[in-house]
């Protein structure tokens, strides 16, 4: 199945973070007296999810200048921040790709038009040539004729180096067009892989499993409700991305690691074994559960934050969700067994 990448907003979090920010942002739409419909309610969800830095600088200048958040301004926010940032970029790689096969086209149509007119200005030397009589008249069309073919010479390379310019442009574009798919595909907070790219990946494996072994890992870590209320979202996030870092950390280069939502995240091991899956999944759980992290600003612990692992093989006859249940259920016996723990289907 071929990957789609799409330009919409997409909001991955599971129902209890989004609870939570909308908790945060309902006190705050009615304080400014701002309907809550879908756009206004888009634009307050990112605002007090905070990763959307672009999106709250706009709303600051606004609420410093002590403007009112009018209709046509939330929605001109939406559109500038939420909705058309990607859409911007690729429409702009785009333009500059058309911009580039229209100048490319017109510099080989006017090469062409001068190839023409220099050969009929050839062929008129050629038949003067047959008819001359005398030396200095022949001398005369030879230099003619040399004449010509130099001209030829300098349009070819006229339209090479048009072309190497063009060559250069077209790597330059396309190393873009790269990284805006690369950015569709990864999360904001921890740049691992999105869930829509998961999703996808997720199904590839399943469609092209080829009687090898396949593992995945499901990941949520242990009370973390606790980090969030006893030391607000900020450190929250900042746990979720360390948490990131020791799973890309141990895991293989060809293993796949992606956010599945809120604080719980999958491996993808395409070619393990299950014990091979397990002892990965042993080495991130004790990582995790011996690191003391602190608070940047003031040095105070945050205490110990554990993670709870669900491992499974892809079995004969799994397709995406049956294959991510049993990893759901085994993290579920690993959280019901007291938490810290790794479990196999
Ligand atoms: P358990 O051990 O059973 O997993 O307990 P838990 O407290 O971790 O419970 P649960 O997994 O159901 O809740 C996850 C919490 O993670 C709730 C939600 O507010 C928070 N959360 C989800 N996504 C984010 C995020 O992006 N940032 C922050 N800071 N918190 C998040
Ligand atoms: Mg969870
Ligand atoms: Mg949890």
């Amino acid at each position: 199945m071929p990957k789609t990448t799409t330009f919409l907003p997409h909001y991955d979090a599971n129902p209890e973070y989004n609870a939570d920010l909308l908790r945060k942002s309902l006190p705050l739409m009615i304080k400014n007296s701002i309907p809550p419909h879908p756009i206004n309610y888009a634009v307050w969800y990112e605002y007090v999810e905070g990763h959307n830095t672009a999106l709250n600088d706009a709303i600051y200048q606004v609420i410093n200048s002590n403007q009112e958040l009018t209709e046509g301004a939330s929605l001109k926010l939406y559109k500038q921040h939420i909705c058309n940032a990607s859409v911007e970029s690729f429409e702009k790689i785009n333009l500059n790709l058309q911009t580039l096969l229209n100048d490319t086209a017109e510099s080989v149509e006017s090469s062409n038009n001068r190839v023409a007119s220099v050969s009929e200005n050839l062929e008129g030397s050629a038949l003067q040539l047959e008819k001359v009589d005398n030396f200095s008249d022949a001398n005369a069309v030879i230099a003619d004729i040399l004449q010509e073919t130099k001209q030829f010479s300098e349009i070819t390379e006229t339209l090479k180096s048009k072309l190497n310019r063009a060559n250069d442009e077209l790597l330059v574009l396309r190393s873009e067009l790269a990284r805006t798919r690369e950015i569709a595909t990864r999360d904001a907070l921890t740049g691992l892989l999105n869930r829509r790219a998961l999703d996808a990946e997720l199904s590839d494996l399943v469609e092209h499993s080829l009687g090898s072994n396949h593992c995945i890992l499901m990941l949520d870590l242990d009370n973390f409700k606790r980090v969030n209320d006893t030391y607000g979202h900020v450190v929250g996030d900042k746990v979720i991305r360390f948490a990131a870092g020791i799973l890309k950390k141990y895991v293989a280069p060809d293993h796949i690691v992606a956010r599945y939502g809120g604080e719980e995240m999958l491996v993808i091991m395409p070619n393990t074994e299950i014990d091979n899956a397990l002892a990965v999944a042993e080495t991130i759980r004790a990582s995790l559960a011996k690191s003391e992290l602190k608070q940047k600003d003031n040095g105070q612990s945050i205490g110990k934050v554990t993670v709870s692992i669900g491992v499974t093989a892809l079995h004969v006859g799994d397709n995406v969700e049956s294959f991510v249940a049993r990893a759901d259920q085994a993290l579920y016996a690993a959280k019901s067994a007291g938490r810290n723990k790794v479990m196999q289907a």
